[in-house]
C-alpha cells in the first residue's frame, strides 16, 4: 500500500491529513495525487462521490499554489452551496499546517458583499458555485486572470442542473494557462464535450467503472401496490431501527406529503424541496448532519451535493427516469469505504426499471420482502434488547432514588420484569401491527390482476365477494358491514371496499375471513330472498352473465372502516393508524 509521502506530497500537508486520520490514500488519491503534481497537463477524473476526490484534487492544488501571492490562483466550481461548504471546508483543514494560505467559499443565498469583503482581504483558492461566481465577476469583484488551475467539481450535477451556459461564460473568462482539472461520477456526452471544448489533451483516468456505482452499495428493492407504496416505507423503516438515511421523491409535492406523513405518524423526518427558504433548508441540513434528524425527505435537485458520510441507507420512494440519478442518489451512501443500501420502492409494473438498472449499472439488485408485521416486532425487539445491554449505567446519579426502585419492584421475577419491560417497550410497535396486512406482491402478477387491483380496491390479502343483496332490497353500507359482524362475525375492519348495487352487491374481505363469510350466510334469508355468496369473478356479477363497467365510488370504504379516499385525494390519507 502506497503512503501520501510516497505520492509526493509536501510534509505540511502529509502532516495535516495524519491528523484528520487519513491513513492510506484512496485509489483516486493514489492515481490523480502523483500526475497533478505535475501540474502541467488537464485531467478527467471519473470517480463517484465518496472515493475520496476532493482530497485527490485538494492536496496536490495546495501543494501547488504559493501562498506568498494573494491573486486568486486556483477555483473551484461546485454545484450546490452544500458541496462548496464542504470542500472549502475540507481544503482548509488539508492547509492547516501552511501559513497566509486562504480559501473562501462564495456561493447563492448569502451576502455577496460579505463574500467580496473576504475575497478582498486575499483569497488564493476559491470554491464557487457556477451563479454566484458570474455575479462576482459582472461586478468586477472577482479577478481571475492569474489562475493557474480550474476545478470542475461533479461536473455532470453542475450540467444536469443547467449550469452549461454559465460554465460556458466562466471558461471563457478564464485565462487560457490555466490547467482545468474536471471531476465527476457519470460521463454523459455533455461532460465529455466540455473536455473536448475547453480542455487541452486531457489525461484520464477512471476509479471503478463509469456508470457503475459504488461496489460497497447494495441494491435491494421492494414489489409493491401504488396505493401501498407508503405503508411498505413505514414498515422498511421500522424494520431498520438504526436507519440514517435520504428518501428520494420525485416531485417536491411528493417530498413534501412523505415528510408530513412521516413526521404526522411519529418518525424523525423533515423535507428538503426547492420551495423551501434558504433558512428552511440550512436549518434541515444542520439537523441532518448532526444526525438529530433521522431521516431527510428530499427532491433529486435539492440533495445534490449533500455530504453526509454514515448513511445506512438511500431510499427511492420512486425510482428516478435518469440512470444518473439513480447513480448519483445511491452514491450518498457507502463513502469513504463503509457499506450503504440503496432500497427502492417499485410497482410491479415499474420492475422493468429495475432490469434496465442492473444490465446498465453491472449491479446486483435483489428483491427484499417486505417485512410482516411479526419481521418488524422482532427486529424492534432485538434491537431493543441491545439498547438495553449497552446502556450506561450511571451508579452514582442514581444511587439516591435506586433503593426505592429495587424496593417496588422486589415481587417480580426475572421472566415477568424482562416481559413487562418489552411491553411498554413494544406496545405500539405490537398494537400497530397486531392485523398488518402483508404488502408484498408476486413479481410477474399478471396485468389483468393489477387492472383488478386498481379498479376494485382487492389488495392481496383480500378476496372479492358477490352477495345477491342489493339496494332494492333495502341493503346499505351499515347494513351490510352489521350483517357481516353479527351473522358472520367479521368486523367491519376487516371488510375493504363495498361497491353496492341495486340487486347485488360486492364487496373485499380480507381472505382468512371468507370461510366465515360462506358459513355465516349459508342459510340466511333477507328481505324475502336466500342469501347467496359467491366469490367475485373478473368485473363480473356470478350467474348473470352480464358484463359490468367500473364500479361507482358511491360508499368506497377503507379496510379500517375509514371512508376510502376519492380519486385524486392523497393515498396516504388511507393508513390512519398511529402509533
Ligand atoms: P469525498 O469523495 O472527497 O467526498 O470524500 C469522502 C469522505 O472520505 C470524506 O469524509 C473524506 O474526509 C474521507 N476521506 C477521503 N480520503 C480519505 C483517506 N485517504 N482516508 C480516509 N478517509 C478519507
Amino acid at each position: 500500500m502506497n503512503s501520501f509521502e510516497n505520492l509526493g506530497l509536501s510534509q505540511p500537508v502529509v502532516e495535516a491529513i495524519g491528523k484528520l486520520g487519513f491513513e492510506n490514500p484512496t485509489p483516486i488519491q493514489e492515481q490523480a495525487i502523483p500526475f497533478l503534481l505535475e501540474g502541467n497537463q488537464d485531467f478527467v477524473g471519473l470517480a463517484q462521490t465518496g472515493t475520496g476526490k476532493t482530497a485527490a484534487y485538494g492536496l496536490p492544488l495546495l501543494d501547488l499554489i504559493s501562498p506568498d501571492e494573494r491573486a486568486t490562483k486556483a477555483l473551484i466550481l461546485s454545484p450546490t452551496r452544500e458541496l462548496g461548504l464542504q470542500i472549502a471546508d475540507d481544503l482548509k483543514k488539508f492547509s492547516g499546517n501552511i501559513r497566509n494560505l486562504n480559501v473562501v467559499a462564495v456561493y447563492g443565498g448569502a451576502s455577496i458583499e460579505e463574500q467580496i469583503r473576504k475575497i478582498k482581504k486575499g483569497a488564493q483558492v476559491i470554491v464557487a458555485t457556477p451563479g454566484r461566481l458570474l455575479d462576482l465577476i459582472r461586478r468586477r469583484a472577482i479577478d481571475l486572470r492569474e489562475l493557474e488551475y480550474l476545478v470542475l467539481d461533479e461536473a455532470d450535477e453542475m450540467l444536469n442542473m443547467g449550469f452549461k451556459e454559465d460554465i460556458d461564460a466562466i471558461l471563457s473568462e478564464t485565462n487560457e494557462d490555466k490547467r482545468t482539472w474536471l471531476f465527476s461520477a457519470t460521463m454523459p456526452r455533455e461532460v465529455r464535450n466540455i473536455s473536448k471544448n475547453y480542455m487541452d489533451n486531457p489525461h484520464e483516468i477512471t476509479v471503478g467503472t463509469a456508470n457503475t456505482t459504488n461496489q460497497n452499495i447494495e441494491h435491494h428493492y421492494y414489489l409493491m401496490n401504488n396505493r401501498d407504496r407508503y405503508d411498505a416505507l413505514k414498515r422498511i423503516v421500522d424494520f431498520y431501527p438504526e436507519i440514517y438515511g435520504i428518501i428520494f421523491c420525485r416531485t417536491r409535492r411528493e417530498t413534501q406529503e412523505v415528510a408530513e406523513y412521516l413526521m404526522r405518524d411519529g418518525y424523525n423526518a423533515d423535507a428538503l424541496h426547492g420551495e423551501l427558504t434558504q433558512q428552511q433548508r440550512d436549518r434541515v441540513m444542520r439537523k441532518f448532519k448532526n444526525r438529530s434528524l433521522q431521516l431527510l425527505v428530499a427532491t433529486d435537485v435539492a440533495a445534490r451535493g449533500i455530504d453526509v458520510d454514515n448513511l445506512t441507507h438511500v431510499l427511492h420512494y420512486n425510482l428516478p427516469d435518469e440512470l444518473e440519478f439513480y447513480t448519483h442518489r445511491s452514491g450518498r451512501t457507502a463513502r469513504a469505504g463503509r457499506t450503504g443500501i440503496s432500497l427502492a420502492l417499485i410497482t410491479p409494473k415499474e420492475e422493468r426499471k429495475i432490469g434496465f438498472l442492473r444490465k446498465k449499472l453491472n449491479a446486483n439488485f435483489t428483491k427484499q420482502n417486505i417485512p410482516v408485521g411479526n419481521e418488524v416486532c422482532e427486529k424492534q425487539a432485538l434491537h431493543f434488547v441491545q439498547r438495553l445491554k449497552e446502556t450506561e449505567i450511571k451508579e452514582e446519579e442514581m444511587s439516591s432514588f435506586m433503593p426505592s426502585v429495587f424496593d417496588e419492584l422486589q415481587d417480580l421475577d426475572r421472566d415477568e420484569l424482562i416481559k413487562r419491560l418489552a411491553a411498554l417497550e413494544f406496545s405500539r410497535f405490537a398494537d400497530y401491527y397486531r392485523d398488518a396486512k402483508d404488502l408484498n406482491i408476486k413479481a410477474g402478477s399478471s396485468r389483468r390482476s393489477n387492472d383488478r387491483d386498481r379498479d376494485y380496491g382487492v389488495n392481496e390479502s383480500e378476496k372479492r365477494l358477490f352477495i345477491n343483496i342489493g339496494k332494492k332490497d333495502g341493503m346499505d353500507v351499515p347494513r351490510l358491514l352489521n350483517q357481516l359482524h353479527r351473522v358472520c362475525g367479521v368486523r367491519g375492519k376487516n371488510i375493504g371496499r363495498i361497491d353496492l348495487k341495486g340487486v347485488y352487491t360486492f364487496f373485499n374481505v380480507e381472505s382468512k375471513y371468507v370461510d366465515d363469510v360462506f358459513k355465516g350466510f349459508s342459510d340466511v334469508v333477507i328481505a324475502g330472498r336466500k342469501v347467496r355468496v359467491e366469490e367475485a369473478g373478473d368485473e363480473q356479477a356470478p350467474s348473470r352473465g352480464k358484463r359490468y363497467g367500473k364500479p361507482r365510488k358511491e360508499f368506497s370504504r377503507d379496510n379500517r372502516g375509514g371512508r376510502k379516499p376519492h380519486r385524486g385525494q392523497s393515498r396516504f390519507n388511507r393508513e390512519s393508524k398511529r402509533y
